[in-house]
């Protein structure tokens, strides 16, 4: 058990040595007015430089990250993100650039944004980008925020999103948040959208519709032509949920279906660490006739060179600082570079053939409810467990022994105790074997020796905790002396 730096802490110790001072002491009370004084001791823990840093060390290698091993989480793409992308991030030439700095004098960066631009709209096949927004649902909001200015250009104020129920818990989210009203349009039983429903639903009130492809149950939306002229109709937009891209890319595109907007997650599908690893970038994508709502500024070229184009008639405003989250622009420039057209294709098809590798090895071991061929994911159901008493969370947390992170458990909603499987093109088919077989085996464990899934984790730094614990008590302070006011 590693305890905190506070119980570790002895009066005296410290981990800096300076030379004593050759100048007078000041008396703090002094030159401080004392109603700004702390009063009582801060309270810090009082460590060496070696107790400090062995005790980072020691919680690392508590840590499991997809450096470690398999980190199959539907929906996040865990991929394995080449090391490459971290040198290029860190170029000096790149990471002193300071936002304020004219046009003229980051000609370099400027070209980085419009490169990754360009290679974004040709994989997207759409018109205009933007790379301003953190994150993917920060992309859809901005998507959001477009449709409605789209609309109110034209004097009108439609009122409704629709939005499929095997969509991204997001996407709802976002559409709310920019002040529609959300309709779910039902799946039907291929598990893609029910266009007879669609129909139904769709008037003028529709301000467009965001459908999330691989929708979440990782099964590919065919019918995405029909849906966008079924929307066109109404002069509805449609949107596309590119965050999971790496099942489709260099294979088809969001354009060549018809749609209108997309947001691409470049910290998932194009290889830039996110979780703790590092932020996200969600940049939009979107035809010719939506460029004049985008977010300012975006970069064209001009001569030979690059500047900010501050000029768009009906844009959105800015839905962030400066112009995006450039560390993550860098290595995901690099990604594409590196693989090149066809390493980028590669990619999706590895991605697919993965995710249906591991379908088949657990075809008749966990309940499947939509066995058909998937995209990079599929979605499982630990239900035939349950005659056992055992359910998905107990295998998720048995996976933990196995030295394995768990997959996304209890999403999409539409599946009872799901496991959402994405093992991404990443991994090798030796880690994709291990996988299977431990899932398997838990399955007869579940069988033969439920008590060991009810408690496990068994063998992990710490047991099974209280998962809503730490939401509803939220105690973040070690309370021993800490002082202060
Ligand atoms: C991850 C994901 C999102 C949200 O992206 P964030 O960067 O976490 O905001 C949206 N849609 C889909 C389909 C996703 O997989």
């Amino acid at each position: 058990m590693e305890r905190l730096l506070f119980e570790m802490s002895k009066e005296g110790k410290s981990a800096y040595s300076i030379p004593p001072l050759d100048v007078d002491d000041i008396e703090v009370e002094k030159v401080i007015p004392k109603n700004i004084l702390r009063s009582k001791k801060i309270g810090l823990p009082s460590l060496s430089e070696v107790d400090i840093s062995r005790h980072y060390t020691r919680l690392s290698r508590m840590n499991y990250g997809v450096d470690v091993g398999i980190y199959p989480l539907g929906s996040c793409t865990m991929k394995y993100n080449p090391k490459l992308g971290e040198d290029i991030s860190r170029m000096g030439g790149f990471t002193s650039l300071h936002p304020f700095l004219p046009e003229r004098a980051v000609q370099g960066a400027l070209a980085v944004m419009y490169e990754l631009g360009e290679a974004l709209k040709k994989i997207t096949g759409m018109d205009a980008i933007t790379l301003q927004p953190a994150a993917g649902a920060h992309g859809e909001l901005t998507g959001m925020l477009i449709i409605r200015a789209y609309h109110n250009s034209k004097g009108r104020r439609p009122t409704r999103v629709l939005i499929p129920d095997s969509a991204h818990g997001t996407n709802p989210a976002s559409a709310t948040i920019a002040g529609f009203k959300t309709e779910q349009t039902p799946s039907d039983e291929r598990g893609r959208i029910d266009i007879k429903a669609l129909e139904k639903q769709l008037d003028e009130d529709v301000a467009g519709m965001m459908v999330t492809n691989p929708n979440t149950l990782g099964l590919f939306e065919n019918d995405m032509p029909e849906v966008a002229r079924l929307l066109h109709n109404v002069d509805a937009l449609l949107y596309y949920d590119g965050a999971n891209l790496n099942a489709i890319m260099g294979k088809t595109n969001p354009g060549l279906m018809g749609c209108d907007i997309v947001h691409l997650n470049l910290h998932k599908t194009f290889a830039t660490p996110h979780g703790g690893g590092g932020p996200g970038s969600g940049p939009v994508c979107v035809t010719e006739r939506l460029r004049e709502f985008l977010p300012v500024p975006i970069v064209e070229r001009d001569g030979d060179g690059f500047r900010f184009d501050y000029d768009l008639k009906n844009t959105i405003g800015k839905v962030g600082s400066f112009f995006g989250n450039f560390g993550v622009f860098l290595k995901a420039l690099a990604y594409i570079l590196s693989m090149g057209d066809e390493g980028i294709k590669r990619v999706s098809e590895d991605a697919v053939l993965n995710a249906n590798y591991l379908r088949k090895r657990l075809t008749g071991v966990y309940d499947i409810p939509y066995n058909y061929v998937c995209m990079h994911e599929f979605v499982a159901s630990g239900r035939n467990l349950e005659k056992y008493g055992v359910r998905t969370v107990d295998v998720a947390k048995r996976l933990i022994d196995y030295g394995m992170h768990p997959p996304t458990v209890y999403f999409p909603l539409i599946v009872d105790e799901a496991l959402m499987i994405e093992p991404t093109e990443t991994e090798g088919l030796d880690s994709l074997e291990a996988f299977a077989d431990a899932l398997i085996k838990i399955a007869e464990e579940a069988k033969e020796n439920p008590d060991i899934l009810h408690n496990a984790p068994i063998n992990a730094p710490v047991g099974r905790l209280d998962e809503t614990k730490a939401a509803k008590e939220l105690d973040v302070v070690y309370t021993e002396d800490v002082g202060g006011d």
